[in-house]
């Protein structure tokens, strides 16, 4: 079971980091050699440039998560809660890998 979750956790952030990548190229702003001149152009632009920048903080925090629940598995205190000590139960883990806390306590 954890060492499922572990190749689990893997895959799922070299996915996010591969997503993270994907963003940081087609972020127009970084495009070198853009024209500034045209305004209806900078419209468009500025509209992709923060949904690509909402997408990218969604993407981070994610990969943060990951990052903690493989340092939890490393530590062999993945699939516990971080609050109460008790295990969290494999559905919810199925669902959400990179959960630290029982149902009950995330609730509180
Ligand atoms: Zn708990």
């Amino acid at each position: 079971m954890i060492k499922d979750a572990k190749s689990l956790l893997e895959a799922e952030k070299s996915k996010l980091e591969e997503e993270l990548k994907y963003y940081n190229s087609e972020d127009p702003f970084l495009v070198p050699g853009r024209d500034t001149n045209n305004f209806d152009d900078d419209i468009t632009e500025n509209e992709g440039h923060d949904r690509t920048e909402a997408v990218m903080r969604e993407l981070e925090s994610r990969l943060a998560e990951v990052g903690k629940a493989l340092e939890r598995v490393e530590e062999g205190a993945y699939g516990k809660c971080a609050n109460c000590g008790k295990n969290i139960p494999e559905e919810r883990l199925k669902i959400y890998p990179t959960a630290s806390l029982c149902l009950d306590c995330e609730r509180r």
